[in-house]
């Protein structure tokens, strides 16, 4: 049964234009299964640390046995910043806009860089709980952006 975090935005919350990702050897799993709409995070095998982004070795243990854990996509946020100054043209009609910071009481230590696209900043609040909503962008990228959760 599809779930509202199962749904695509309709519209980019950022210009698509700077929105292109250039997923490497260790990142692209990440955003691969981002086109799956499953928000998962690097955790060490060995000691079942978290890190995001990945990384080869365990920055704890050393270990470079590594594995994916699927999370539920419910966060919390942990801080945020208004932009208000556009740094490129295509972001002129989307400022004011938020940058956000969503860490997961399912993968303890990561913090995600997002944007919270439902709410306006004047109500964003530290401690808000927030739900990933997908962003399908027409160039085949996913983007885990976050809506505010009741
Ligand atoms: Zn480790």
């Amino acid at each position: 049964m599809a779930t509202d975090s199962d749904m695509a935005t309709d519209s980019p919350y950022l210009s698509e234009e700077i929105a292109n990702l250039f997923p490497d050897d260790i990142t692209a799993e990440f955003w691969e299964r981002c086109k799956r709409h499953a928000l998962a995070f690097q955790c060490c095998a060995n000691c079942g640390t978290f890190r995001h982004p990945p990384v080869d070795v365990c920055y704890v243990c050393r270990s470079t046995d590594t594995e994916w854990r699927e999370i539920s996509g419910e966060g919390t946020l942990y801080s945020f910043t208004i932009v208000t100054h556009a740094v490129h043209p295509a972001l002129l009609t989307r400022v004011p806009f938020n940058v956000a910071l969503v860490e997961f009481p399912d993968a303890p230590g990561v913090r995600l860089i997002t944007n919270v696209v439902d709410t306006s900043p004047e109500d964003l609040e530290i401690g808000m709980p927030v739900r990933v909503q997908w962003e399908d962008l027409s160039n085949g990228q996913t983007l885990p952006r976050f809506v505010r959760r009741t």
